[in-house]
């Protein structure tokens, strides 16, 4: 028997003659449940979430897939990416792979409450959506610095600060080209790099939140894993490794275990083109296989485990399914983007989340701003910039085509309808 299903049918009722669970085809009147009939105007539950439509109760923790596939790209699924939602108020996620921010998008969260990133290791597929995160959430309300955690490397170059300094230079244009236009509080990131050698030990810990880190075992070092504690729960997430004795020791007793598996050695060879000797490489050795995965939940027999980091389609998701029940019998999901565990001392429930894919920003979660032409100055001195050059020289200015005509209505319109005077630029 399949681990669990007599819980699966715990939501039909059962009225044996002795009040016990009849295991016979046989109906009887007595083993008949009571049926109610559905209304046919009224709104009932349905097997899904739907974001912003339910509370989050004090005690429970709710887990997100924004992001469950692999380093390749792909529509139906985004890279490493999960939101953790606690019944306090604070929201965490970890990593964001490339293509992750758009899941976040649908969710219409207020950008503000998502504003702490912790990344486990350096691969696009785990931070590639960063710089998206922090340019359009700030462009869609967030008014308070994006703060990231990240593990340091072997050399300075290999680190999270490196990367993220690098980063910020990358976006040198971008910011001086939005400085002075929008409310520009949002466009800062408070960057913590830790050894990526720690043991168990705290990066994080407010109001009564607690997240620790141990080390991965992945490509090169400077790779780690998160555990986050809160409320006698916990949450685990790998981010990528082989298995490791941290996972085993770290992750016991866990209320949702999340770690890496990856496709099939078979699956890589026929659907990713790869020779066998790189399938076998990058499967096996690099990657956690779906038979390694399942004896490492076997050994952290958590309330829930997760597999995320493959292509979760209805052709390949079987093979990662049996290999993995060859080693673990335990609870398991097999992530895909959207897929919601709602965590409670009492219950795991899973679900899928339906989004709307054609969202606008969310509700803001502070007053906002109206911009500045001092952000533009202090962007300049922030980035060692000749704030002469921030800006339109000669030659463009002489490029402007004279439409002011269309335009100064605009600004008359807005004035009257808001009741106060929006001053034409160069007025
Ligand atoms: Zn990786
Ligand atoms: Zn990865």
């Amino acid at each position: 028997m399949i681990a669990g299903t007599a819980a699966l049918y715990a939501s039909y009722p059962s009225r044996s003659v002795d009040g016990g669970f009849t295991p016979s085809l046989v109906a009887t009147a007595n083993a008949q449940p009571a049926f109610e009939v559905p209304s046919s105007t009224k709104a009932r539950e349905r097997d899904a979430y739907y974001p912003n439509s339910e509370d989050l109760r004090p005690d429970e923790m709710r887990v997100i897939a924004c992001g469950s596939g692999m380093p390749t790209t792909r529509a139906a699924q985004a890279a490493a990416c999960f939101l953790v939602e606690l019944g306090n108020g604070d929201k965490f996620l970890f990593d964001i792979g490339s293509g992750s921010a758009e899941r976040i998008s649908s969710l219409q969260i207020p950008y503000n409450y998502l504003d702490k990133v912790f990344i486990g290791h350096l691969h696009t597929d785990h931070f590639g959506a960063l710089h998206d995160l922090f340019i359009g959430g700030a462009l869609m309300g967030r008014n308070v610095p994006l703060r990231v955690w990240g593990p340091s490397g072997a050399t300075p170059e290999l680190g999270t600060a490196y990367a993220l300094d690098h980063m910020n230079k990358m976006l040198t244009w971008d910011l001086a080209g939005r400085a002075g236009y929008t409310d520009f509080r949002g466009y800062r990131m408070d960057v913590t790099e830790f050894d990526f050698k720690l043991v168990n030990e705290v990066v994080y810990q407010e109001n009564g939140v607690t997240i620790r880190t141990f080390p991965a075992i992945h490509a090169i070092d400077g790779s780690v894993s998160y555990a986050l504690e809160w409320n006698g729960l916990k949450f685990v997430f790998s981010s990528d490794t082989y298995p490791n004795k941290w996972f085993i020791e770290y992750a016991r007793d866990a209320d949702l275990a999340i770690h890496e598996c990856f496709i099939a050695v078979p699956d890589l060879v026929r659907k990713m083109k790869f020779t066998p000797e790189s399938a076998l490489l990058v499967g096996t050795q690099v990657h956690t296989a779906p038979e390694a995965f399942g004896k490492v939940m076997s050994a952290v027999k958590p309330r829930m485990a997760v597999a995320y980091h493959f292509f979760n389609d209805f052709d390949t998701s079987p093979a990662v399914f049996e290999r993995i029940r060859r080693t673990y019998d335990g609870p398991l999901s097999l992530a895909n983007d959207f897929m919601v565990w709602n965590v409670t001392k009492e219950d795991i429930r899973v679900r899928m989340a339906v989004v709307d894919d054609h969202t606008w920003a969310p509700p803001l979660g502070a007053p906002p701003q109206p911009p500045s032409l001092q952000d533009r100055k202090d962007f300049a001195a922030r980035a060692g910039l000749d704030a002469s050059k921030v800006g339109f020289g000669e030659f463009t200015k002489q490029g402007f085509w004279d439409v002011d005509d269309v335009l100064r209505p605009i600004y008359q319109e807005a004035s009257e309808a808001v009741g106060r005077e929006f001053k034409y630029p160069g007025d």
